[in-house]
């Protein structure tokens, strides 16, 4: 089972898309765990994109992704790493496979509506930058039985 940092970004909170893409996450069977309205500040999306802070355009992004809230979440589920990103398509709107989350619903390369983690590392290192343990609400669904083969963990 993996964990993965999640944030609906200010557009798709702006853009009142929150309800139906975190719709998609639970119809895959996926398991939110926690999640939280905030505004992020321009230290922690320093340490969040710390691998693009040199970059020319990340001035653009520190600005979209502090000017405001976001809802961040952990969400969790066999592989769920690698299925949420093949969920959401290509960092670009313009690029992602339609049937993606950004394919569907973006038309743009910063405004691409959600983050996801993209390996085991930064999921690690991304779920502390955003909740302490205490925060995470770790249950068994119901619907486990319904979900998959009992031998598929
Ligand atoms: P991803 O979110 O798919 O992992 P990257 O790690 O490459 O994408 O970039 C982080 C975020 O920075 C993107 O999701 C997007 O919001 C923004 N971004 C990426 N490339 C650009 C760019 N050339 N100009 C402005 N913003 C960008
Ligand atoms: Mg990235």
């Amino acid at each position: 089972m993996e964990r993965t940092l999640i944030l609906f970004k200010p557009d798709c909170v702006q853009r009142r898309l929150v309800g139906r893409v975190l719709a998609r996450f639970e119809d895959k069977g996926l398991n939110v765990v926690a999640m939280k309205m905030m505004q992020i500040t321009p230290e922690l999306a320093k340490k969040h994109y710390a691998e693009h802070v040199e970059k020319a355009w990340y001035p653009t992004l520190e600005g979209f992704i502090t000017g405001a809230p976001v809802v961040a979440a952990i969400i969790e589920g066999l592989e769920a790493i690698r299925v949420i990103r093949d969920m959401l398509g290509a960092t670009s709107g313009l690029k992602a496979a339609a049937g993606t989350i950004r394919g569907d619903f973006s038309s743009s390369r910063q405004m691409n509506l959600v983050h996801a983690s993209d390996g085991p590392e930064a999921a690690a290192r991304e779920m502390k930058l955003y909740f302490r343990d205490e925060e995470i609400c770790a249950s068994e669904p119901t619907l486990r039985p319904w979900l998959r083969a009992s031998d598929e963990n």
